[in-house]
Formats: structure tokens, sequence, C-alpha cells
């Protein structure tokens, strides 16, 4: 029985590394998503940028038609100047030619500074774009790392499994059974030590009966509380 222990002790450290192999495989993927989703929301400032640009266009073209209407206006007016009869009308459509001009003139400023505000726009959003493709670069490498760890983990998971049950093979199909129950059920620790009278796996006092047992070799003794197979040194 001790060789059948000692097979179990050597299979049982290749299943715990198995099944720790194997929990870092689930949360790969899980990683990724949440690298994904990162990347999404660093996008919002880009978009954020992109609609103030939009709007700061429209208010713009708002700005250059209304100085386009105020022109045609004037243009108008100094027509009508030369038909004009009396000093007090031509007076009078001058002060309104004067004070549309006026109304040019700021409409006019208003545009160089919207034309300022898009030219800053559009370099930020330059920049953002870069910063971005930096950060989409890092995504793809950490992704591509991920991948490595991925193939890494799953051929040394063979690898070990194939140990195991080389390990395993020699036994008899009850023996095997057994311990392919409780390592599926411990997540690979199918045993436990008896440390100071209490089982390693689940710390419950073992009864010195059992203990003997277990020292005599016989049989496969396992912890009336947890079901793992008990071992001592
Ligand atoms: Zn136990």
């Amino acid at each position: 029985m001790k060789e059948t222990i000692d097979l179990f002790r050597q299979c049982q450290e290749r299943d715990v590394e198995i099944y720790a192999l194997e929990e870092q495989l689930r949360e790969i993927p899980i990683k990724i998503k949440a690298l994904e989703e990162q990347f999404e929301g660093e996008k919002t400032e880009l978009a954020r940028l992109e609609e103030h640009l939009k709007t700061t266009k429209v208010k713009l073209k708002e700005k250059e038609g209304d100085l386009k209407s105020k022109e045609e206006q004037i243009k108008k007016l100094e027509g009508q100047l030369m038909q004009i009869k009396t000093n007090k009308e031509y007076a009078s459509l001058q002060g309104e030619i004067a004070l549309l001009k006026k109304g040019c003139s700021g409409i006019e400023e208003e545009i160089i500074i919207s034309l300022d505000e898009i030219a800053e726009i559009e370099q930020q959003i330059v920049e953002e774009k870069k910063r971005l493709d930096a950060k989409r670069t890092e995504l793809e490498s950490e992704k591509r790392s991920f991948e490595v760890i991925d193939k890494d983990n799953r051929a040394k998971i063979n690898t070990m499994k194939k140990e195991r049950d080389a390990f395993l093979a020699p036994l008899d199909k009850q023996l095997r059974t057994l311990y392919e129950k409780i390592v599926a059920k411990r997540q690979g620790n199918a045993l436990a030590k008896i440390e100071g009278e209490q089982c390693s796996g689940c710390g419950m006092r073992i009864r010195p009966q059992t203990i003997n047992e277990v020292r005599m070799c016989d049989q496969v003794v396992i912890c009336d509380n947890c079901s793992r197979i008990l071992y001592v040194e």
C-alpha cells in the first residue's frame, strides 16, 4: 500500500499543477475581455472631441451665412443710396449701412475665433488618435502574451496529464476510480497528510484508530470529513 500512496502523491503533484494551470486558462478570456472593455472606454474622449468639432463647424457655417446675408443687405442699401432725394433720407440710410457694417465686423471676429477653435480641436483629435493607437498596440501585445501563456499552459497540462496517467496506470481500477473521484471534487488535492492528529486538507481531528490504520498502510484510508486519502510521512 505504501507504493500506492507514493504513486498517488506523485500523481497529486501533477494534478495540483494541472488544476492551477486550468484555472489560469479560464481566467485568460476574462482578462482579455476586461482589457478590451477598458480600451473601448478610452475611446470616449475622441468621440467627445469629434462631436465638439462637428458642433463648432455648424456654428461657423451659421456665422458665415449670417455674414453673407448682412453683406448682401449692405450692397443692396448702397445701391439705394444713388436714388435718394433728400439729405435726411441719405443720412438715415447711411446710418443703417454703418450699423450693418459694424455687425459684420463683429461676426468676422467671431469667425476668426471659431476657426482658431476648430484648428485647436483638430490638433487635439490628432493627438488623441495617436494616444489611442499606442493603447491599441499595447492591447494587441498584451493579448499576444496571453495567447503565448495559453499555448504554454495547454502544452504543460498535456505533458502532466500523460505523466499522472502513467502513475495511475499500474493501480487497480477501483483505486484509480477512487482517486479520480476525489481529485475532481477537491480540485487536484486528493491526498491529505496527517499533521499533529489533524487532516491537513480540512483541519478535522483524526481519531487515533484511524491514524493507526494509516500508519499500518494496509488499506486506503480516507478522511471522514473531506474524503481525501490520508497519509503520513
Ligand atoms: Zn479531511
